[in-house]
């Protein structure tokens, strides 16, 4: 089986708690490397990656491969786009694109499929960032910083600055605040906003939001900045997909052409909405994530039927029921991204 993609010849990602992956859509992650005992280009040309980038090249499905790709492997099973990409142009490896997830945890939203590895409303506030020399990731092309709440976190300045003037830094953010010292490196940074839904649906979703105090800091991101937006998709937000589209298109004039489908936790993807265009719903998982919701709702003083009220029989009938975002799987269970080109869904 040939499984060749470009990301492991381009990227390092490195999760929450420092360990170093060769793509940042990479589930299960090599447990020995991580920013403690090794630097990021000595991880990208190890032993390890080299031969990951040869597999793929001679066609060999190795163990490394099965592992670091099991997400992919998975969706292309299922007949579903994965994040694989072409390598058309093959050059010497060389890191042009580093994920940042391990700048902080510092953030002041709760939102629904987050949980203590990423927000420190849900757990303690890590930083381990300190330890991890910035030089490392002067010269490359494009760094990317998600926290946490990227635009809280003093690193994300850091970065910034000591980041050498051609690269460029994407600042992925909740749009829910908007530090001044950003508008001194307008050329370095590319905002990359979040929105999950419009009004009521983004604040029921992102706990914390309040929408027109976002819009406000969004049309200065706009204004400012080249941007993106990213739309993620679930069980709640999934009929209003198209309200979100519209949104971007009429008050920025951006096209909101990929979706990145909310798989982890499984009881918020919107597969298991009945009747759904994306693929095989299960009903029992679907009620987990009612259960869920339910108990999400009453910590948090919301009410899903304001959203999806043609839920109601199904919401009535189910029990609350919590969900362990536990720290103890912080390695091992970052939440896959799903990027979808807009056009492979159907409405
Ligand atoms: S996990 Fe997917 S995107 Fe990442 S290297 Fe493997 S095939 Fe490529």
């Amino acid at each position: 089986m040939n499984f060749l993609c470009k990301h492991p010849f381009i990227y390092v990602s490195i999760t929450p708690d420092g360990h170093y992956q060769l793509c940042p859509h990479s589930k299960k992650l090599n447990p020995i490397y991580n920013t403690k005992n090794i630097s990021l280009q000595d991880f990208f040309h190890s032993e390890y990656s080299n031969s990951i980038r040869e597999d793929m090249l001679d066609g060999v499905m190795s163990d490394d491969i099965k592992d670091m790709c099991s997400e992919c492997i998975n969706l292309e099973k299922n007949n579903l786009p994965s994040h694989r990409r072409m390598l058309s142009d093959f050059k010497k490896p060389e890191v042009k694109i580093v994920h940042l997830n391990n700048i902080g945890t510092k953030c002041n939203l709760k939102c629904i499929n987050c949980g203590p590895e990423r927000s420190s409303t849900f757990g303690p506030l890590i930083d381990n960032w300190n330890e991890f020399d910035l030089s490392q990731i002067k010269n490359i092309k494009e760094i990317w910083t998600i926290g946490g709440e990227a635009l809280l976190m003093k690193r994300t300045k850091d970065i910034v600055e000591q980041s050498s003037d051609d690269s460029i830094v994407y600042i992925v953010t909740n749009s829910t605040t908007f530090p001044k010292w950003i508008l001194d490196y307008k050329e370095k940074i590319t905002i990359v906003m979040s929105i999950d839904g419009i009004g009521k649906v983004d604040e029921y979703i992102r706990t914390g939001t309040i929408f027109s105090k976002k819009m406000k800091n969004m049309d200065k991101f706009v204004e400012n900045f080249n941007h993106r937006f990213v739309f993620t998709l679930n069980m709640i937000n999934y009929k209003y997909m198209n309200d979100v589209i519209d949104f971007l298109k009429v008050r920025y004039d951006y096209d909101l052409d990929v979706i990145n489908r909310l798989q982890n936790p499984p009881f918020l993807d919107c597969v298991n909405v009945p009747g759904n265009h994306i693929g095989q719903p299960n009903h029992d998982i679907f009620l987990k994530g009612i259960r869920f919701l339910k108990f999400y709702d009453i910590e948090n003083g919301k009410n899903l039927l304001d959203i999806c009220p043609e839920w109601k029989t199904f919401y009535e009938k189910e029990n609350p029921q919590p969900h362990n975002f536990s720290m103890a799987n912080l390695t091992m269970d970052i939440p896959p991204l799903t990027i979808y080109d807009r056009n492979d869904i159907e409405f």
